[in-house]
């Protein structure tokens, strides 16, 4: 019975040397960065280098095209700027609230979002000179004949975007006017959210709701345009003055040249186009892009549950540990983790950190950084429930035999609970890939994000939101299976 035992230890340890694990570890994550795909720098010409964030659904001035191209007129124009002025841009879309706190808090040099000058941003952010007349106007589904006037809102749902005009404007007459107000941090969600039938209007730019309009996006205004202000590049008050300047003195030539012109009526001239919008054809394609979509969901991944897994067992022994103070700050880190949610820590790692102590960091070393610290606290737990699995006169045995604490676990305890926590670290494989798509609100172009961005252009949220639960689904799927049979070959 003894001799049987301590040969199943043996070949498990064999199986599941720490050293062996560790190096894995270390040559997957090497191996990724030697890939570049933690570095999501520019490649740099002579000019200095910006980085821009933007709204990721504001068609005609930001959206993907086809081929997953940003563009759009105010794309085109800071494009344009960039290469009469000589600096370099980096695009990033956030989503219209997350670019201007991005902005606030240094994370990006500047925003471009058909972001309307207002006196109230003025005392946080420094304009450039206006580049379009806008202004808000309201907007119901074509097939409403109820929503003629403001009047007619009594009692309803109105959506709106977080931290715009049309939001603001909503609210300063939904007192008179008697109706509610809903938020959503895109625009395409908010469309979505008359569709469906839950609010009967939106408020939005007048620009964007008409190009919507021509684009098929079954929505039609009943009331006139509210007078409104114009948009303007911004950066963060008292910073990047000479990225200001440059915007004014390259607008400026766009206008001259008639580049400006040719840019708003490239857009704002074209009609809509026609679209194969069955299942089949959207699935072909949207399909390119969904992959790509796919790929980063699957790094971020990856690489945040082998960190995990690393925390996991660092803090893991730390909580079965003799020594009071290491189970004290085991205990915290689980505590801190598990108890506060996962978006909410999102926006602290991206927004918060590099705000308070005044430094940069790419939304894809925040999302890793994020995912793993939340991942290592289940997983702490899972290898404490692990370690605690496995009977304690085992410890005792190897102990009153000489053999250290460390050794006893690294050669007795932990081959065996590592056993009883693979059906657990599977599940935690799964979440962790479905907790990838909150991401989506700090940027990252995970599947989740780059639906969004698909449906902020062609306006397909059934089909596509079905097409990208589909391959959620087929992918979580195809892992279980694959887990399934590692942990019967390992759980014999
Ligand atoms: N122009 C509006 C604002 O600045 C909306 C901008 C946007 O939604 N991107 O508030």
């Amino acid at each position: 019975m003894r001799a049987e035992r301590s040969h199943r230890i043996d070949t498990a340890r064999q199986r599941w040397s720490p050293g062996r694990f560790v190096g894995l570890l270390v040559a997957l994550l090497v191996g990724l960065l030697g890939a570049g795909v933690l570095t999501s720098g520019t490649a740099s010409a002579d000019g200095e280098d910006y980085l821009i964030a933007t709204d990721i659904t504001f068609a005609p001035f930001e959206f993907q095209n086809e081929s997953g191209d940003f563009v759009g007129i105010d794309i085109d124009l800071i494009n344009q700027i960039a290469k009469d002025q000589n600096f370099n841009v980096t695009i990033k879309p956030l989503g219209f609230d997350a670019a201007l706190q991005a902005v606030q808090a240094n994370q990006a040099d500047g925003v471009i979002a058909g972001m309307s000058i207002t006196d109230e941003r003025k005392k946080v952010f420094d304009f450039s000179e206006p580049y379009f007349e806008s202004g808000v106007q309201m907007a119901v589904l074509d097939t409403n004949n109820d929503i003629k006037s403001y009047d007619d809102l009594r009692g309803k749902r109105v959506a709106v975007k977080n931290g715009t005009e049309g939001a603001d404007f909503a609210e300063s007459i939904k007192g008179k006017y008697g109706f509610n107000t809903v938020y959503f941090a895109d625009s395409a969600s908010m469309y979505d959210e008359v569709r469906t039938g839950n609010s009967q209007a939106i408020f939005d730019d007048y620009p964007v709701l008409q190009y919507g309009i021509a684009q098929g996006n079954g929505f039609k205004t009943v009331t006139p345009k509210e007078k409104g202000s114009s948009y303007g590049f911004a950066v963060n008050k008292g910073h990047n003055a000479e990225l200001l300047q440059k915007f004014n003195a390259g607008l400026n030539n766009l206008k001259e040249s008639g580049r400006y012109d040719e840019i708003i009526n490239s857009y704002l001239g074209a009609g809509a186009a026609d679209n194969d919008t069955s299942l089949l054809g959207l699935l072909k394609s949207t399909f390119p892009l969904l992959m790509v979509g796919l790929k980063m969901t699957l790094i971020l991944t990856i690489v945040s549950i082998a960190i995990a897994l690393v925390l996991g067992i660092i803090f893991g022994l730390m909580r079965v540990s003799r020594a009071i103070w290491l189970r004290a700050i085991g205990t915290t880190y689980v505590d801190i983790f598990r108890g506060t949610p996962l978006l909410v820590q999102a926006f602290f790692i991206y927004f918060g950190i590099p705000a308070a102590l005044g430094f940069q960091m790419s939304a894809l070393t925040a999302g890793i950084i994020t995912l793993s610290l939340n991942a290592g606290a289940y997983m702490t737990e899972i290898v404490r429930g692990g370690i605690q699995s496995v009977d304690k006169g085992q410890m005792e045995a190897a102990r009153s035999l000489g053999i250290g604490y460390l050794p006893t676990m690294r050669k007795v305890i932990l081959p065996q609970a590592i056993r009883t926590m693979i059906p657990s670290y599977i599940n935690q494989f799964v979440i962790t890939l479905k907790d990838t798509s909150i991401l989506s609100v700090i940027g990252i172009a995970e599947l989740t994000q780059t639906g969004r961005i698909i449906i902020a252009r062609n306006f397909q949220s059934f089909n596509m939101w079905l097409i990208i639960g589909v391959i959620y689904f087929i992918v979580i799927m195809a892992l279980t299976k694959l887990s399934d049979r590692l942990e019967k070959r390992l759980v014999k």
